[in-house]
């Protein structure tokens, strides 16, 4: 039977286990750490449940396909609840902006912040379906590993103004500038500077608008467990404290994989979801990498990082939504500071998750489960966290305390923070990025990892740093992509003959 390895379990790894389950193969998940997840991780303390990072869940649908693919009914593994409104936005002069996902109470939402911007935002929310139907529908679960796959949708690039960034086309349509902020955030959901991002991510706003956005009964981590159950009762062996440190190349193909602790793994196949940059510079010979070698991965741009406080506090905040966008007084000059300037900023804008909101289990009974975020450089901006954390979280806290959370000093239970180094050092991403490589024009689509490795046979990449880039229905999708690239386990002999004459696939790969 075929062997392929999956090394990390984000989603993006946990969705390629699932598929490459469905082709056949004998499948191995290796996770460096304790935990499986990745960046969906879980801190449980005193009765808390934190979930270490992504809590909007959108697109459920490509959640319940992977359960399908195995013939499982997604409905036995997780539950999904709604979420409404989807964000509450609270401005630095303390209006309020809630976003919902339906239209008739949005408009009601949008007159009463700025009743002139209501055309527009109908107008733009127009383009946004539009950009919607071509980059989501037809381009996010789509191979882009060819010159000529990028050519195809540049006209359609154009004439959506996907040259134009996220904030310069909202400012198109709306003229509030509270409203610009609100609907021209989310790129930040993925790593990406909204005043610099191309206006294709502006399919977050529709892809929101037409699936809803959704918490996972028990957290996030209650969805990781579902595919970790999935996973073990389809027979994938899922190791965690399973870091790889080598991986092995034979005449141009993947052999076998080395951990930390020496444990040797044979594959046929082999599956990345760990950071591209690091896989290629520091876990494969040079002689086998023509095309990434090492200046070409060191000149790679890197997302922003986060500094991230988990707390509990022991009083309830009834008025509060489980999603709330804080808004500080400056926005593009703060994105200045954190993507150029790369200097941790006086001021912050922050983004709220309050589960407690929507399931009381998430915290001990008359307790809140919280956590805050505030986007901050990655770790090419010299700050340092051992002397800021600490500084940098009693700042946000007191500015909570005095503006959103009253009381909350005084009711804090347990607390603790993570920084740009879990990111380099736990989670092993290049420079402490968050979400991966930047994903910027000239790093997306064809532009960025490619799923199948062109220097070495039988090693694909998932995951954030791939297309369709961050965020759980982008790893998702880029899991899609791998589908569509990686040969079935069984009868490969067959894609064999078939592919090598019409595509010219290389030899070594095609002999799984
Ligand atoms: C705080 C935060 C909040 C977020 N909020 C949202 C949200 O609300 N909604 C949303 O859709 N997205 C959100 N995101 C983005 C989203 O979480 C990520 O883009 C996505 O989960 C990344 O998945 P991935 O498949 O790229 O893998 P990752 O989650 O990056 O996992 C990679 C895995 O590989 C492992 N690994 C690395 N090196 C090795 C090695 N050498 N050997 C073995 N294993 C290795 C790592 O330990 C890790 O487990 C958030 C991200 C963060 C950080």
């Amino acid at each position: 039977m075929s062997k392929a390895i999956v090394m990390g379990s984000g989603f993006g790894g946990l969705a390629a286990a699932v598929r490459l389950l469905n082709k056949g193969y004998d499948v191995t998940v290796l996770e460096a750490r304790d935990q499986i997840g990745g960046r969906a991780g879980v801190f449980k303390q005193d009765g808390y449940t934190f979930d270490a990072g992504p809590t909007v869940i959108t697109a459920p649908y490509l959640l319940n396909e992977l359960f399908e693919l195995l013939q499982e009914d997604p409905k036995d593994f997780f539950e999904l609840l709604p979420i409404d409104p989807f964000y509450r936005i609270i401005f630095n002069d303390k209006s309020k902006f809630d976003y919902v996902g339906d239209e008739d109470r949005l408009i009601e939402n949008i007159k009463d912040l700025s009743p002139k911007d209501v055309d527009g935002y109908r107008r733009l929310a127009r383009h946004a379906k539009d950009i919607f139907d071509v980059g989501y529908t037809e381009l996010a679960d789509a191979p882009f590993d060819t010159v000529a796959s990028m050519l195809r949708v540049a006209p359609d690039m154009i004439k959506l103004q996907n040259y134009r960034s996220v904030y310069s086309l909202v400012s198109k349509y709306i003229k509030d500038e509270r409203l610009r902020m609100a609907f021209s955030f989310e790129p930040l959901l993925v790593g990406g500077n909204p005043t610099k991002i191309t206006s294709i991510y502006l399919l977050i706003h529709w892809l929101e608008r037409k699936w809803g956005v959704h918490f996972v009964k028990g957290g996030t981590t209650a969805l990781v467990d579902a595919f970790r159950r999935l996973l073990v009762k389809k027979g994938a062996n899922v190791l965690t404290n399973a870091s790889v440190k080598k991986i092995e190349v034979e005449n141009g193909s993947v052999k076998r994989v080395i951990t930390e602790d020496e444990r040797i793994f044979d594959c046929d196949l082999l599956v990345s979801n760990a950071d591209p940059v690091r896989v290629y510079r520091d876990m494969i010979d040079s002689s086998h990498r023509s095309k990434h070698s090492d200046r070409s991965l060191n000149r790679k741009k890197h997302s922003m990082s986060l500094f991230v406080a988990y707390f509990g506090a022991k009083k309830l905040y009834p008025e509060l939504a489980h999603h709330t966008i804080l808004l500080g007084p400056r926005y593009n000059g703060l994105l200045k500071d954190i993507f150029d300037r790369k200097v941790l900023a006086d001021d912050f804008s922050l983004y709220l998750h309050a589960p407690t909101r929507t399931d009381v289990t998430m915290a001990p009974e008359g307790h809140e489960c919280f956590y805050v975020l505030s986007p901050v450089p990655n770790k090419l901006g010299k700050i340092d966290w051992a002397t800021e954390t600490e500084r940098y979280k009693e700042k946000i806290y007191r500015w909570m305390d005095q503006n959103h959370l009253s009381g909350l000093m005084d009711n804090l239970t347990v607390d603790f923070a993570v920084n740009p180094d879990y990111f380099d050092f736990e989670l092993q991403s290049e420079h402490g990025a968050a979400f991966g490589i930047e994903p910027s024009f000239t790093q997306s689509a064809y532009f960025r990892f490619h799923n199948r490795s062109e220097d070495v046979n039988g090693l694909y990449f998932v995951g954030a740093n791939t297309h369709p880039g961050a965020g759980i229905p982008g790893v998702l999708n880029s899991a899609k992509v791998l589908d569509k690239v990686v040969p079935q386990a069984s009868g490969i002999s067959r894609v064999k003959t078939k592919r090598r004459r019409s595509e010219g696939l290389r030899a070594p790969e095609a002999q799984l």
